[in-house]
């Protein structure tokens, strides 16, 4: 099956890509750059724009994947031996007129199908990526970074999964924007991926082995109260934050509008936060329930979970 047999102007596309050049930008992160005959129509939303990875099986590649708009519920209904992995990513760049697109990946110690891949990818390797379509006359969705357009600080933090999508949005924002950005990486090199931007102080907190979480929420903690400028406690009605169990359900809270904009005009401070679930859940509870911002102001996703495959 090819592109064809999807909708010219559905939300998302399915593109058939090779690798076209692998980069190790640094101790944890590997860029893979992917051509693709259609990836002229991948649209350029830039921010935390994430898309899905479908890798290839061991003994039937990606001969079984549906290449449908309706492709979710075939790739369902496939037989276990012929269903292909999924993952998420963030698409790091995307330069449409030379149709390609870089993904950087986390090469990271525990044995899943895409770090598997992401260690033993060739270049010419085939892999199928489903991004936005440029040609679709409307929100695509899968861009979580809404800030109101008044936001008055920006906190941006998160682990080494979520630094494309930190540094994607520090590339993509207006140079009046201000705010701080946390990230833990598991090394001191790995600062070299993240971006910079004229308003925004960029820490880069090197685990070192220790444990996930163990530099984020303590910085996250000392910061955040320092960038609430006015009220420290929002006086908005927050409602009862409902506990999530991070090892069963998705942790995932991204306040919008009923059209997929921010949830609000204005705000003393935005924050966007991502990574390991469990961190990020107690990163929720502290800027919600601990220092009363708004819940309106505070997306918080839980990219990955200690222990548990993504799906
Ligand atoms: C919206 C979104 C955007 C994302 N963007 C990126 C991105 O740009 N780059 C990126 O590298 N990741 C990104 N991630 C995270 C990525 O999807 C997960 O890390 C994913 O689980 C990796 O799949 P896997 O096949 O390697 O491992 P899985 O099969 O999902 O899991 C196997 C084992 O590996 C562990 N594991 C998974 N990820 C990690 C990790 N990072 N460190 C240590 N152990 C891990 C799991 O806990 C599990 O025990 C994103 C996730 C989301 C939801």
């Amino acid at each position: 099956m090819t592109l064809f047999d999807q909708s010219p102007t559905s939300p998302f596309h399915l593109h058939t890509c090779r690798v076209a050049r692998i980069s190790d930008l640094s101790p944890s992160f590997r860029r893979f750059t992917l051509t693709g005959e259609r990836l002229d129509s991948f649209a350029d939303n830039g921010f935390d724009q994430r898309i899905k990875l479908i890798l290839p099986l061991d003994d039937h590649g990606l001969s079984a994947m549906p290449m449908t708009d309706d492709w979710y519920s075939a790739w369902r209904a496939l037989p276990d031996e012929l269903r292909n992995p999924i993952r998420t990513y963030t698409v790091r760049a995307v330069r449409a007129a030379s149709r390609q697109i870089d993904v950087d990946v986390v090469v990271h110690p525990v044995d899943g199908p895409a770090s598997v891949w992401a260690e033993t990818a060739v270049v010419g390797d085939e892999l199928i990526v489903l991004g936005p379509n440029a040609r679709h006359d409307g929100f695509h969705g899968g861009v979580d970074f809404l800030p109101p357009p008044h936001a008055e600080r920006i906190l941006l933090a998160g682990d080494e999964t979520a630094l494309p999508a930190i540094a994607a949005i520090l590339e993509r924002l207006p140079p009046t924007a201000s705010g701080r950005a946390i990230v833990e990486v598991p090394h001191a090199d790995d600062a070299a991926c993240v971006s910079t931007h004229p308003g925004f102080t960029v820490d880069v907190l090197p685990r070192n082995g220790r444990a996930h979480g163990e530099l984020l929420v303590p910085a996250v903690r000392a910061v955040a109260p320092t960038l609430l400028r006015t009220a420290r406690a929002s006086s908005a009605d927050q409602g009862e934050l409902v506990d999530v169990d991070v090892d069963h359900d998705l942790l995932w809270e991204v306040p919008s509008d009923d059209h997929g904009g921010p949830a609000q005009q204005d705000a003393p401070l935005y924050a966007w936060l991502a990574g390991e679930a469990g961190v990020i859940k107690t990163l929720r509870r502290h800027l919600v329930s601990e220092l009363g911002i708004d819940r309106k102001s505070v997306a918080f996703m839980g990219y990955w979970r200690l222990g548990r495959a993504e799906g």
